[in-house]
């Protein structure tokens, strides 16, 4: 019984929300009145520049785009939305970051959150302000802040989040209502997990506080949420008293198993601990575990990172030739000057009984801010090249730990060695399952420990479809195969693989919160969700 009552209730969820839907896409423009009354921008350079986004593999024009000065701005655009009798669609555009026209809305309004940047900066308000309660110290960001700022600015206090993405020109909003992973996940969850309250307008255009305690549906929603439920226009998140310095090595492997086993075991060992029942991961003895797929077609140091000596340089890449394929493990322990003789003494044990090519270690020792600013300066050679703007069909996935073995023979020994087109990054390491709340809507394996696999792939104007091609062949054997990936920043294009990738229950609930949060399916239409076009 429970089983029909279920499916009946999900046949009705559809069919509501492909009702509405086609209800939006054939009503989707936008009077010149209400143009000029939310003083809305439709001049072919602020459309245009609201159809591109980092993927640069897909364009859609809005009808127009919105600069909003406050808040408040947003959630009145929202409600004249709302209350229309035909709804227009509203994305919401922190950097643009996506790669697949997830922050676009063709035929309706993209808010542009640069703008509240710009009249915060205008009116010197800081993008952080930090509190202080009993159980310790807070942050209040916006949601259209920069990751950047918000590490500039906690960082002269003496204070820092303890979660990051490995790139951090990148707005609060739009790493929220994804995850926001990096190195530090396994340790410390995804940047979701961080947040202790937000504000938030949903698609009704009222503007809510919650938390877990206070409208808790709607927080665990929008965590994770790709932009479905409202706009989040301010964060509270966790912070802690930022380290000084930070002990960065790599390590090479020629062996798969090896290199993942070592990863494993890192994310897992425990440092000091206070007593001992204590088995809290924050215990767990490094701060940041991450990995890199190294391969002859690419360089050895990328925009990502450079790192290896150039006097290394030739003997690395003929290891690369010899092995095809070599496994750079990436770790870091934060530490303060005081602690240095202890950092390197803490790291030798550490790494004893690693299975690394002998002779194959590479260490720096940086500023805690260099560190977890290492992407940009890679980035501004880019864009100085104009290499920065170039398409980027990527594609980042999760996989069980038990599967991925059969990952490594399918895609990087097999389909990544024949097609022999990946030159830019290809990331990977894993994350404890338990540092994320299964309450909020990021959808990942379910296993204790997951990998993530990034291939952040640039490529030419004239040959982005062969790596899209490689993409599709990847999840095509991950399907074949039984490899239960999920897809990070996903990107799907019909209903029926939503439903797979949030599983049966998860997708449920996703519905659900969409009709009591964005009823007439009004937010983000640019995941392609709801609103097909
Ligand atoms: P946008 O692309 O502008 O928006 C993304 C989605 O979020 C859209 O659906 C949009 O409508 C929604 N959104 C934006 N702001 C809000 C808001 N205030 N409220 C509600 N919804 C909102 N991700 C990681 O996790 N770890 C990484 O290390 C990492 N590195 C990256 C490096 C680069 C160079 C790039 C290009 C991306 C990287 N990403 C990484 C992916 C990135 O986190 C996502 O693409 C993220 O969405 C980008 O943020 P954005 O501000 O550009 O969002």
């Amino acid at each position: 019984t429970y089983f029909i009552l279920l499916l009946i209730t999900i046949t009705r969820l559809i069919s509501t929300v492909g009702n509405k839907t086609e209800h939006l896409n054939n009503n989707s423009l936008l009077s010149s009145d209400l143009i000029s009354r939310h003083n809305l921008l439709d001049d072919p350079e602020s459309l245009e520049s609201a159809s591109r986004d980092f993927g640069n593999l897909v364009h859609h024009l809005p009808r127009a785009v919105f600069h909003p000065r406050s808040p408040q701005d947003i959630a009145s655009l929202v409600k004249t939305s709302y209350e229309s009798p035909v709804p227009f669609t509203i994305s919401v555009k922190g950097q643009g970051h996506s790669t697949r026209g997830q922050a676009m809305a063709r035929g309706g309004v993209v808010v542009d959150t640069r703008a509240l940047r710009e009249e915060n900066n205008s009116n010197k308000k800081k993008n952080i302000r930090v509190i202080w309660r009993e159980e310790g110290y807070y942050g209040d960001v916006g949601g259209e802040a920069l990751w950047a700022d918000v590490l500039r600015e906690a960082a002269e206090m003496g204070v820092a989040p303890a979660s990051w993405t490995d790139y951090l020109y990148l707005t609060v909003g739009g790493t929220l209502s994804n995850g926001g992973i990096s190195g530090q996940s396994f340790k410390y969850g995804p940047q979701i997990s961080i947040v202790h309250e937000m504000d938030v307008i949903t698609g009704k255009g009222e503007l809510v506080t919650c938390s877990s305690h206070t409208n808790s549906e709607l927080f665990h929603a929008v965590l994770g949420g790709l932009g479905q439920f409202g706009i989040i226009t301010r964060a509270r998140i966790a912070l802690h008293p930022a380290p000084k310095m930070v002990k960065w090595v790599r390590l090479l492997y020629n062996d798969f198993s090896a290199f993942t086993k070592d990863q494993e075991r890192l994310i897992s060992i425990n440092g000091r601990k206070h007593n001992n029942n204590d088995n809290n991961d924050d215990n767990v003895a490094l701060d940041y575990v991450e990995g890199m797929l190294l391969m002859h077609q690419g360089p050895i140091n990328n925009w990502r990172s450079s790192f290896f000596p150039l006097a290394d340089h030739p003997r690395i890449i003929s290891l690369v030739t010899q092995h095809s394929i070599l496994y750079c493990l990436e770790l870091a322990k934060y530490y303060d000057e005081k602690s240095e003789n202890n950092v390197d003494k803490e790291m030798q044990g550490l790494l004893e009984g690693l299975s690394y090519m002998p002779g194959f270690y590479y260490e720096k020792k940086v500023s805690y801010v260099e560190f977890l600013n290492r992407v940009r300066s890679g980035e501004l050679k880019l864009q100085s090249q104009r290499q920065w703007d170039v398409p980027h069909p990527w594609l980042n996935l999760f996989i069980p730990k038990s599967q991925i073995m059969d990952f490594d023979s399918g895609v990087f020994k097999n389909i990544i060695f024949k097609r022999n087109i990946t030159t830019g990054p290809v990331l990977i390491y894993p994350m404890n399952r338990s540092k994320w709340d299964k309450r909020m809507s990021a959808s990942i394996p379910e296993e204790d420990i997951f990998y993530t696999v990034g291939f952040l792939h640039s490529s030419g104007f004239d040959n982005w479809k062969a790596f899209d091609a490689q993409n599709k062949e990847i999840l095509k054997f991950c399907n074949d195969a039984g490899i239960k990936v999920k897809q990070y920043l996903p990107h799907y294009s019909t209903q029926e693989d939503w439903t797979k990738h949030f599983g049966p229950n998860k997708w449920r609930t996703f519905l659900e919160r969409k009709l009591q949060f964005d009823p007439r399916m009004i937010l983000s239409p640019g995941q392609r969700i709801f609103n097909k076009d």
